[in-house]
């Protein structure tokens, strides 16, 4: 995948795959929706694939339920031939990652996939622990996974398994943080910025 520009008026970013990093609520998803509607990335959330893969009643969706549902982590080898379909699908736009890599494992077969160059650029959107389960709990989307429990115990797996990528990405250079406890447009200045 070759890194592409993509301009928007008087702004021009150059990316050709980005992952968003950070805890659940962070606001990664609306930071994707962002990249992708203002700045043409392509954006693919796992989270979504996922649930849409549950709605469905697909194969993925029945075996990946009850780990949701958990809040732990879908087994690598589900994702990763649901993550390989998707990208295969998309055009040749940037894309932004929203929810993938979440492990080393899978950050490493990744970068196999993509080639020696892997990603060009990990942004982590920064939010301490009490924001993460307040904002999870307030915006309670009706969600199968938004108790407090499994909130918590999403954060608990996100310190355990997700947080290592961010050493994984800042050896390899990659590493951009923003703080994500300001409000969305601010964030979205900032996440412009890491990837200028
Ligand atoms: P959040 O960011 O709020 O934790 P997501 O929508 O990204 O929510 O993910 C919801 C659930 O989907 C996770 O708790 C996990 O069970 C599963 N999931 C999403 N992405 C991955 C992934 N890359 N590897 C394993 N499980 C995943």
């Amino acid at each position: 995948m070759s890194a592409e520009l993509v301009t928007n008026g008087d702004d021009a970013l150059v990316a050709a795959t980005v992952t968003l990093l950070g805890p659940p609520g962070s606001g990664k998803g609306t930071q994707a929706t962002r990249l992708r509607d203002r700045h043409g990335f392509e954006a693919l959330s796992t989270g979504d694939l996922l649930r849409e893969a549950r709605d469905a009643g697909t194969d993925l969706g029945r075996r990946a339920a009850p780990y949701m549902d958990r809040g732990e982590l879908v087994p690598d080898e589900l994702i990763s031939a649901a993550i390989e379909d998707a990208i295969g699908s998309l055009g040749v736009r940037p894309i932004v990652l929203d929810g993938f890599p979440r492990t080393v494992s899978q950050a490493r077969a990744f970068d196999r996939a993509l080639g020696s160059r892997g990603l060009d650029s990990a942004i982590l959107i920064d939010v301490p622990d009490e924001e993460v389960v307040r904002r999870i709990l307030d915006r309670h989307q009706g969600r199968s996974d938004d108790t407090e429990e499994t909130a918590r115990e999403r954060l608990r797996v996100y310190h355990r398994d997700t947080e290592p990528l961010a050493a994984y990405y800042d050896e390899r250079g990659l590493l951009r943080r923003v703080d994500g406890t300001r409000d969305a447009d601010a964030v979205e200045d900032d996440v412009r910025a890491a990837l200028r």
